[in-house]
């Protein structure tokens, strides 16, 4: 049996061996069509086989096992059913089975001991296995075993091409995952802000749009840091950005459940609360400033924070537009900074009607100097001992011929605002100095805004101007606010260091309203610090005011500073403060702004007063400064 499988698989040989081998596969064939013999005249078409017989199945079952981990396996084993004394063919193809799924099975048999369905059982799968009916044709044998042969590769390429098409649909899976966990990320950021990882202006303004599409009642309030730039300027960027970020953590704290807070960007937060109405908006932001308004620890330095709100309530069903609503907030905002910071305002209609009219302010005053609507009007500042004149205020008029008179206190703001402050300013500093030129020696006193006196080169700017009117500085005093120099006090200290080194007088107006401390007076090159009216008109009502206007005074005094009380309108309050030391004075009182004609009359004149009529005051110490300085 053994011999004639042997027949079939051999290389064909010629000579002897073959012959004998010939004539042995026709005797146990009993053909003389014997496959061999015919076979060997198409031998090329003939496949090779590497084959390997064994008497019993134990030996088969063992010689796959080696095959498998050799890797060198088998593609058939051809077994026959019958195989004393050892384990059978069927239990042969169970075991072999167990070691190799891939290899095909072919049972050989005389009669059917089992049916095909038993050894299917055993050894399955059915596709693997196949019979072959002894006595078998060796061309059967070989075809058989040539197609196995052919399908065992074939079904092994399958198998590695689809467990690389595993491997590459897993890399693409992965692929997959990185690119949507990369998309993912690219929203986020395209969505947050870099800084505190808050909601963007991007994402407010969705969020926005949805709430107004849903027409329920809602509040949108527009959050701004007070004075933040001072926290920037003081202790640097870095120190801001984490006070920011301190600050978007409270709110998203405070704001609750269905509360969104957006950074718009700078020190501006943006946020939306589902509410009930106007008061109930109003609460939560009180709750918000109140929250923020707490002394953090930035970087080691204590900052106290605090915060203006404007808000917005939409009742529910209301048709509205996102971008009217942001704008709503916006002016109340604005409105709740002009009232002093620190507070909530809630947007009223009149905040749009008061945009208007300013709209219309701005376009009346940028044809205010071409029109000649505007005028300088004086008022004397005197000495407080014997009241001469020893120098005036310029004080802006506007005759609107739309609006009649209005006052500096309402469209200096304005123009403040625009970029016409600066061509408004440049108008006045000209048209003090050519009043001026007549005068007999005193100064002019012209008050600049903080955005007037921030301007870039602004020293340069002035000098070149009270050169070309050829005019001493030393009779050109520079009033400023507090605010002008309290914002930047590095900066401040640096222009007024300056302008005083070119000769100018320096004076610090409305003193004591604003954030001075006393420590950083000492640091500005200050000639003169003028008492805010307020102080001098609750002199004679409570107690405070006289404390500070003789504060003022004393503090001038020990840093060689002429003190100009401003706002005296009684004589009570014109006694009382000479009887303090006051060295200048100026008010009502005294003198009213007037035009340029009554002002040259008065500084020939020179007294306010026939010296005679003039009380003197014992008190009085101070002489410096009247009008000189140096
Ligand atoms: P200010 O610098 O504090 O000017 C003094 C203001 O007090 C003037 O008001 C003056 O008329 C007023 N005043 C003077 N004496 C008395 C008094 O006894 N009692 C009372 N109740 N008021 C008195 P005015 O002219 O309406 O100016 C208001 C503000 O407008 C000024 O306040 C100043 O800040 C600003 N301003 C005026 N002219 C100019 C200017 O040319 N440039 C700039 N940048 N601001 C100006
Ligand atoms: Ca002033
Ligand atoms: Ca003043």
């Amino acid at each position: 049996m053994h011999n004639s499988y042997r027949e079939c698989f051999a290389a064909r040989g010629s000579g002897a061996e073959g012959a004998a081998l010939s004539a042995m596969a026709a005797e146990l064939f009993g053909d003389d069509e014997a496959p061999i013999a015919s076979g060997a005249a198409n031998d090329g078409g003939r496949p090779e086989f590497d084959c390997a017989h064994f008497m019993q199945g134990l030996d088969a079952v063992a010689a796959v096992e080696e095959s498998i981990e050799s890797g060198n396996r088998f593609a058939v084993a051809f077994i026959d059913v019958r195989m004393p004394p050892g384990i059978d063919g069927k239990e042969t193809a169970k075991r072999i089975r167990a070691l190799d799924p891939d290899i095909n099975l072919v049972i050989v048999t005389g009669y059917s001991d089992f049916s095909p369905l038993d050894i299917s059982r055993a050894a399955g799968p059915a596709d693997k296995i196949f019979y072959i009916a002894k006595p078998f044709q060796a061309e059967e044998v070989i075809q058989t075993a040539s197609a196995l042969g052919e399908r065992w590769r074939i079904d092994l390429e399958l198998k590695a091409a689809r467990q690389a098409l595993a491997g590459k649909i897993d890399e693409l899976e992965e692929q997959k995952l990185e690119l949507a966990a990369n998309e993912s990320k690219a929203t986020h950021m395209a969505n947050h802000d870099s800084l505190t990882d808050a909601p963007n202006r991007l994402a407010f303004l969705r969020t926005l749009a949805e709430h107004v599409r849903d027409r329920d009642c809602f509040a949108m309030a527009m959050m701004d840091l007070d004075r933040f730039k001072i926290v920037n300027d003081t202790f640097g960027h870095l120190a801001g950005d984490e006070l920011i970020r301190m600050v978007c953590a409270i709110l998203q704290e405070n704001v609750g459940d269905d509360g969104f807070v957006a950074r718009l960007g700078g020190d501006e937060f943006a946020i939306l609360v589902k509410c009930t109405g106007e008061d109930e908006a109003v609460m939560t932001c009180e709750r918000l400033i109140k929250a923020c308004s707490t002394s953090f620890k930035v970087f080691g330095h204590s900052v106290q924070g605090s915060a203006s709100v404007g808000v917005v309530s939409v009742p529910a069903g209301t048709e509205t537009d996102p971008i009217d609503v942001m704008r709503r907030a916006d002016l109340a905002l604005n409105e709740a900074k002009r009232a002093g910071r620190g507070c909530v305002r809630v947007f009223d209609e009149t905040m749009d009607e008061s945009i208007r009219f300013r709209r219309q302010i701005e376009s009346g005053l940028s044809g205010a100097i071409a029109n000649g609507e505007l005028q300088l009007v004086f008022q004397p500042i005197v000495g407080g001992s014997t009241l001469e004149v020893v120098g005036f205020e310029a004080l802006l008029r506007w005759n609107s011929p739309e609006y009649g008179h209005i006052s500096p206190g309402m469209f200096i703001p304005i123009a403040e605002e625009s970029n016409l402050i600066h061509e408004l300013g440049d108008w006045v500093i000209d048209e003090a100095m050519r009043t001026l030129k007549e005068w007999p020696g005193q100064y002019v006193s012209v008050n600049f805004s903080p955005r007037q006196f921030r301007r870039p080169n602004f020293v340069g700017h002035v000098i070149e101007r009270v050169q070309h009117a050829g005019i001493s500085p030393m009779r050109f005093q520079i009033e400023i606010t507090e605010t002008a120099i309290f914002d930047d006090v590095e900066r401040a200290a640096e222009t007024l260091f300056r302008l005083r080194q070119m000769g100018f007088r320096i004076a610090l107006d409305d003193f004591g309203t604003g954030y001075s401390s006393l420590w950083n007076i000492r640091r500005f090159a200050l000639d003169c610090l003028k008492i805010d009216r307020s102080f001098v008109d609750g002199m004679g009502k409570e107690r405070e005011s006289a404390a500070i206007v003789h504060s003022i005074i004393h503090l001038g005094r020990a840093l060689g500073m002429e003190v100009v009380a401003e706002g005296v309108e009684t004589e009570v309050q014109l006694q009382a403060l000479r009887v303090a030391g006051c060295s200048h004075l100026q008010g009502y009182h005294l003198a009213r702004p007037m035009p340029e004609e009554a002002a040259l009359e008065l500084a020939n004149r020179r007294f306010l007063r026939p010296v005679e009529e003039i009380d003197e005051v014992e008190e009085i110490e101070i002489q410096a400064g009247n009008g000189t300085h140096g």
